[in-house]
């Protein structure tokens, strides 16, 4: 197995984030996906894991896939708020039983569903310890360049992600469409003494309404020059998807000549753009 930090030491890694499944025809079709891309060798597959486990086993059943079954290496998303101690220990434990070797770990966000869990958790912060107690994990945090929508302000905010990046081992972004504000992200860091490598996340956006809503939700701006070639293109499935693909290509070309360490990104479990993506940045 490979630790994500040994790759990044050794230059940038290019990898793509996949949804956890929620049903085994969401699996199949993801392990169909997997297959379309696995002959691109990405540097890792990351796997997300549903608000308070809703994709618990469909995370798992993913990442025990891709480590048994393909020549990728896995990463599972984890997040600790709306768990249980015991809940999250039995998932790192056994993710260690399956020998991986990475691990992305979250805070997580209140379950949408109104339910209310028990939590012994309350920020990502907590769950890196607790992974580093159980198993030698590369670990990885998230980085929010346009700082988090619950933090009180962005100075506050850096301070955290910094003393967050000193526990872990490298950084994934959330989603953006500025440069500059990924760059500024990296000169704060630096100015708080952490030089830990952040990769920025690249949205391969499939659907412009979902693609505003997700926005919403993390106060990721949308630049009006993007926001108006979505107009143009809303509703028209191949446009939308063209429309992503320069967007992240040009992106990622732009981050990665000003240093970069490579590129994340979200595929939303569809394997074409992602495709396009890495052959317009020669990586095909
Ligand atoms: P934290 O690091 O806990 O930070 C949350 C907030 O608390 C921030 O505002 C921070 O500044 C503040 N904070 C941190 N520590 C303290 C402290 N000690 N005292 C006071 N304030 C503090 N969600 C999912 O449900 N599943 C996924 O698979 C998933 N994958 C993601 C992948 C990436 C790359 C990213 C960027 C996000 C992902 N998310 C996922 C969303 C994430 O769980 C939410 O955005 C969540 O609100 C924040 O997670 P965090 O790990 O940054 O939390």
């Amino acid at each position: 197995m490979t630790k994500i930090a040994d790759l990044l030491a050794a230059g940038p890694t290019f990898s793509f984030e996949m949804g956890g499944p929620k049903t085994p025809e969401q699996q199949q079709r993801l392990e169909r996906v997997l297959g379309d891309l696995e002959g691109l060798h990405p540097s890792y597959v990351s796997v997300t894991y549903g608000a308070a486990g809703s994709t618990r086993d469909g995370t798992i059943e993913v990442v025990r896939h891709l480590a048994a079954e393909t020549s990728m290496t896995p990463m599972p998303h984890l997040t600790c708020v709306a768990h249980t101690r015991d809940e999250v220990v039995g998932l790192v434990k056994g993710y260690a039983d399956l020998g991986l070797d990475n691990l992305l770990a979250l805070g997580g966000d209140a379950p949408a569903d109104g339910r209310v869990y028990p939590s012994d958790f309350a920020y990502a912060m907590e769950l890196v310890e607790l992974a580093r107690e159980i198993g030698d994990f590369c670990i990885g945090v998230a980085a929010f360049p346009e700082g988090h929508p619950r933090s009180p302000d962005m100075a506050s905010d850096r301070r955290r992600l910094a003393e967050k990046l000193r526990a872990a081992d490298f950084g994934i972004t959330q989603f953006f469409f500025d440069a500059d504000d990924y760059f500024r992200m990296i000169d704060d860091l630096a100015a708080l003494g952490v030089d830990k490598p952040v990769l920025p996340g690249l949205m391969a956006f499939v659907n412009v309404e979902g693609l505003r809503r997700m926005a919403g939700l993390n106060e990721a701006k949308i630049p009006d020059a993007l926001q108006a070639r979505l107009d143009e293109v809303a509703g028209d499935v191949d446009a939308v998807r063209a429309l992503a693909v320069e967007t992240c290509s040009g992106l990622a070309q732009r981050l990665l000549d000003a240093g970069a360490p490579g590129i994340h990104l979200c595929t939303l479990n569809y394997s074409c753009p992602a495709r396009q993506i890495w052959a317009n940045l020669g990586l095909a």
